[in-house]
């Protein structure tokens, strides 16, 4: 879901899109202009139906950058920083950086979306009776209308990452105090959910419902594996918050001319260090990427000898960046699987230190043996 198309930036907030999100806007334009609008406002021409569809669709998604665009804002008036909105397959997501401080900001962040949805599905439904004069935009505005409620009860749904999990959750953080005690049980109550999305999914796939219940599973076992996935993340971040990246970059950096060749290096650089991260810099001194040992040694020999390393490195301006006083907990969040590349730590504008998984990983070990502060 990282990888998205920037769609441009609204109150200060970066939209994006994800390639899935084309699908479901033929699924939508195509469902109403071939069944729903001629079944209901029948006798237009077929182009008709199809402008009227793909107008469906666009709305569709304004609706969802309705809900996000609540939450996003809500989460920013309680001081968590938004790092933009993504629309995908399922619907919308707004990346936050950092959690809530309290339980009652998470539940209102969390809260405002279905509400939005709620409010849209109002609003459709007031023009939709007041346009009844047209069968086709009235018709349309009561797809909406319908859509925007079953968007507010699927988000209400005690699963995460749904909306209805994050509140369930808080409610649980606030009745015990503890956050990650919030998360842990609301993800067994998700589990739960998930567990019988499936099997009503493959209890449809049984009576013959064939794409629905396929779809319906579907959804129980995404929401299985995000609830796995926002324990852990939620564990992870008990464990390294408060650990300044000092703490676990590899420090210092051995740097190497970018114009050095793969076989080169492999043979007379990389023998003498234990690092699996190498920044290169070009004749000025300049850093103009990295290399990582195993991308290098996965080569083929007779390339080795032609390449030169900046012809193979990541280049720099995509390799992201900290410095030694960031919470690692922030880091992760804040770049996520981009951590699989290496992070740069600079301090003052010279390079202090890398950080990988692995360093990440041996802190994590560490933390959870010695155990969490408190939460
Ligand atoms: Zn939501």
């Amino acid at each position: 879901m990282t990888s998205s198309i920037r769609l441009g930036r609204l109150f200060g907030i970066e939209v994006g899109f994800n390639w899935s999100l084309i699908f479901i806007f033929a699924l939508v334009t195509w469902t109403l202009a071939v069944d729903l609008l001629p079944a209901d406002a029948p006798g237009y021409a077929a182009g008709v139906y199809w402008v009227v569809g793909a107008v469906g669709g666009v709305l569709f998604y304004v609706c969802l950058l309705a809900h996000e665009f609540s939450h996003a804002l809500v989460a920013r008036a309680h001081g968590v920083k938004v790092a933009g909105i993504t629309l995908w397959l399922f619907g919308g997501v707004s990346r936050l950086e950092g959690e809530p401080a309290s339980a009652r900001a998470e539940a209102l962040i969390a809260g405002v979306g279905p509400l939005t949805s709620f409010g849209v599905a109002a609003v459709a439904l007031v023009i939709a009776l007041a346009t009844q004069g047209s069968a086709l935009i009235s018709d349309l505005l009561s797809w909406l209308t319908f859509v925007n409620v079953m968007l507010g009860l699927f988000n209400l749904v005690p699963a995460f990452p749904l909306d209805g999990g994050r509140l369930l959750s808080s409610l649980l953080w606030w009745r015990s105090g503890s956050r990650q005690r919030g998360v842990h049980n609301a993800v067994r109550v998700g589990r739960v959910f998930a567990y019988l999305m499936i099997a009503a999914g493959a209890l449809e796939l049984f009576l013959g419902q064939v794409a629905s219940g396929i779809w319906i599973a579907f959804i129980g076992w995404f929401l299985l594996s995000a609830g796995a996935s926002e324990e852990a993340g939620s564990t992870i971040r008990t464990f390294l918050r408060s650990v300044p990246v000092s703490a676990a970059m590899t420090s210092p950096v051995v740097t190497i001319p970018d114009w050095v060749t793969v076989q080169t290096f492999l043979e007379s650089v990389a023998p003498n260090h234990s690092f699996t991260t190498y920044p290169v810099h070009d004749a000025s001194g300049r850093l103009t990427g990295v290399v990582r040992l195993s991308d290098l040694v996965r080569m083929p020999a007779p390339e080795r000898a032609e390449k030169h390393l900046k012809d193979v490195a990541r280049p720099i301006d995509a390799v992201p960046t900290t410095n030694p006083r960031e919470d690692l907990s922030a880091l992760i969040q804040r770049i996520g699987a981009d951590l699989e590349q290496r992070v740069l730590v600079f301090d003052g504008g010279a390079l202090v230190g890398i950080v990988s998984p692995a360093d990440v990983a041996r802190v994590l070990t560490v933390r959870q043996t010695l155990g969490p502060r408190a939460f």
